[in-house]
């Protein structure tokens, strides 16, 4: 198994404090993407950070413009024969509200029972902070870098990555590399070292179903005329059975079965399905029959009605037959499932199931295509090996329900697979109050990192 090299450990253990002091420093800027008024922070951060790049030792630190926030891109490519990775994090964070729910400043950092306290201590400064240091460590005791690195640090992931699919597709020949390493993930329930291996994708769509111009009086036609907003339920109706099984067909075709060795891992994790019941007092968990709760979020995709209008919505009551219905349906995709391929199979479901005499229609509002890590990859073997080797137990492989719309740019546009590899401790109250990152998990990822590019550089994984 890779190992840290001792120099580096030694470097390491030297330069805690200072190191501290510079992740504090880092994050007193306030670079939060959605507040036009922090614009100048959100600058003030890329600044700060091309400044460190260029002083660690990477070559072509830049501020690089988009239409909105920059982008901090730098490199250092003279392993000669090693791998290249792009390296990914954000330097913007979340607004702050509510205020009066942190108990300090939240630009002011501070350590407290073994953490550090402050917006974007863990998301996802934090772990900029851990590859910027862990590249010092390098370059301080070699003069050099195992492997080859692309930097690319965004400033606008909270915000929805506005730029990044642009930006992306304007660099593309200086992003050249063998796979993406995305550090905005954590670990799993426990605090246990985890590797994320699934994110679902999404496809996002409204149904309009419409009968007559007006609505009509419901004493005069009902029970002659089609009632839009009975036939959007019969089609909602027909979206899915009782057993949670989604009914557009050729929905599951593309859909990679759950082997057994991947459900006994799952199974290994010991998630308890009912605290996760009672986190939410929700009634008896329904869902696809025949799958796990972790096996339905993480690899099974999903239907479900996020919205639902029509008619009479005021108190008391008004006889009528609703002009029109509409309907805000989403669908969790997971690997290998297309959302364009998608939308058109559940456009032509819903003209086949929607009642005569009215009218549906399906818009497409969005997609995202869902993200799977090839686990036997080089990069995702030697980060199994680096965190086992500096946490002392192998990682656990989980999923994501929800997306990382990075994730999916950087797979879709670049055609590289991409390793999420990230440190944040389950409870870091990311987006919240009071956000956290256990100091254990920084210090010890900081070397996990300084293992990793070691074990790619040498060629144990190749
Ligand atoms: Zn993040």
């Amino acid at each position: 198994m890779a190992a840290l090299d001792p120099a580096l450990a030694e470097h390491l253990d030297a330069t805690q404090v200072a190191r501290l002091e510079s992740y504090f420093d880092f994050l007193r800027i306030p670079s939060i993407s959605a507040l036009p008024e922090h614009a100048g922070d959100i600058r003030r951060a890329a600044e700060w950070i091309a400044a460190e790049l260029t002083r660690i030792g990477f070559q072509h630190a830049e501020v690089s413009e988009t239409p909105w926030h920059p982008i901090v891109y730098a490199d250092w490519l003279h392993a000669d024969g090693a791998p290249t990775v792009i390296v990914y994090c954000h330097y913007d964070v979340q607004p702050v509200d509510p205020i009066d729910l942190w108990t300090t400043a939240p630009f002011d950092p501070f350590v407290q029972e073994g953490r550090v306290i402050g917006r974007g201590a863990a998301d996802d400064k934090g772990q900029l902070h851990m590859h910027l240091r862990a590249a010092e460590a390098l370059f301080a005791t070699r003069g050099r870098l195992p492997v080859n690195l692309r930097i690319v640090f965004e400033g606008e992931e909270e915000s929805t990555s506005a730029s990044l699919p642009g930006w992306l597709e304007a660099n593309r020949g200086r992003l050249g590399a063998d796979a993406v390493f995305i550090s905005d993930t954590g670990f799993f329930e426990g605090n246990v070292p985890a590797l994320t291996e699934t994110l679902r994708g999404m496809l996002y769509t409204q149904i309009d179903v419409v009968g007559t111009p007006t609505d009509l009086h419901s004493g005069s036609f009902g029970g002659a005329v089609e009632n839009p907003a009975n036939a959007l339920a019969r089609i909602i109706g027909d979206l899915k059975d009782r057993d949670g099984r989604v009914l557009v067909p050729g929905f599951y075709d593309d859909v990679r079965p759950l082997d057994g060795a991947a459900r006994e891992r799952l199974a290994a994790l010991g998630f308890d399905e009912e605290s996760f019941r009672a986190t939410v007092a929700a009634g008896p968990l329904h869902g696809e029959v025949g799958f796990s709760v972790l096996e339905r979020i993480w690899t099974r995709p999903t239907l479900d009605v996020n919205g639902l209008w029509g008619g009479f919505q005021g108190e008391g009551s008004k006889t009528i037959i609703p002009a029109h219905a509409h309907a805000k349906v989403s669908m969790r995709l997971v690997a290998d499932q297309d959302p364009d391929d998608l939308f058109e199979q559940l456009k032509a479901y819903v003209a086949q199931v929607c009642p005569p005499g009215v009218t549906a229609s399906v818009k497409l509002l969005g997609t995202g295509r869902p993200v799977r890590t090839p686990m036997d990859h080089p990069v995702a073997r030697a980060a199994a090996s680096a965190l086992e080797a500096t946490f002392g137990r192998p990682p656990v492989y989980i999923g994501a329900g929800g997306s990382i719309p990075v994730a999916a740019m950087f797979q879709d546009q670049l055609g590289l697979p991409v390793v999420l590899m990230g440190f944040t401790n389950p409870d870091d109250n990311a987006h919240a109050p009071n956000e956290s990152m256990v100091l254990a998990n920084y210090e010890t990822g900081i070397r996990t990192i300084c293992v990793l590019w070691d074990a790619l550089g040498d060629g144990t994984f190749a």
